[in-house]
């Protein structure tokens, strides 16, 4: 039943977060994350950070139970990012805690850094809960074997600010490593307006992608990366 009164909710935002645009911002210069405003300035609990691994807490976490399954390809050049909109119905279960899949995104390099090194490409799995929380979970490409999940829509990607929708789908799960442990963290988009209280999952064990799929992205986002922020008095821990 819960369910039910779920699907409209997200249909709604997916509409709405497909066609929002706010103020010109971008990753260098003058509109570059130093000049970001509001909460990406003010904010005490940003994102990303440099997850230092002898400093990280570790604890039994709740297992990330992925739930996701197939949705229509639908990427959408927004001029910082390409970004997926995963149609209702792909979930994660966090404990008891249960977050609906909106989108996903990409970052090069990575925003998040391990020991003070990024990793070459990210991927953010954006979900929202009943309750309007947000949980991203983060999964760090290194440059290796071509990725086969990618290579299923990485041809398509939109040169220009756009949206492609051919009628094939993706399942985001193919994106993810083998293994599902993770760091945890309270943190921000990382993106204006850098809005706080979100729930940062961040992936242990990085997979692959090949010098050519890194580069086709690169070069229709060369440098799409905030750099990390003040962990301040925020506790990163790291399941067992
Ligand atoms: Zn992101």
């Amino acid at each position: 039943m819960k369910l039910l009164h779920l699907l409209p909710i997200t249909a709604t935002l997916l509409t709405a977060g497909a066609w929002a645009s706010g103020p010109h911002w971008g990753y260098h210069g003058k509109h570059g994350p130093k000049h970001w405003e509001g909460e990406c300035q003010m904010g005490r609990a940003q994102s990303p950070i440099n997850i230092v691994t002898s400093k990280t807490v570790s604890t039994e976490l709740p297992p990330l139970v992925f739930q996701y399954q197939e949705s229509p390809l639908q990427l959408v050049n927004n001029g910082h990012t390409i970004q997926q909109n995963v149609a209702p119905g792909s979930r994660i279960r966090i404990g008891d805690d249960v977050y609906e899949l909106l989108q996903f995104h990409f970052h090069t390099p990575s925003e998040e850094q391990i020991n003070g090194k990024p990793a070459d490409m990210v991927v953010h799995l954006v979900h929202k809960n009943e309750q309007g929380q947000l949980a991203v979970v983060a999964v760090l490409f290194k440059v290796g074997a071509e990725n086969k999940a990618l290579k299923s829509f990485w041809g398509k990607l939109p040169a220009k600010e756009g949206t492609l929708d051919d009628g094939s789908s993706i399942n985001a799960f193919d994106l993810l490593p083998e293994n599902h442990g993770y760091f945890a963290f309270s943190g921000s988009l990382t993106t204006p307006p850098c809005t706080e209280g979100v729930r940062w999952q961040v992936m242990k064990e990085p997979v692959t992608v090949s010098r050519a799929q890194l580069n086709a992205f690169k070069k229709i986002f060369p440098m799409n990366a905030r750099p990390v922020q003040a962990l301040n008095d925020r506790e990163v821990k790291a399941s067992k």
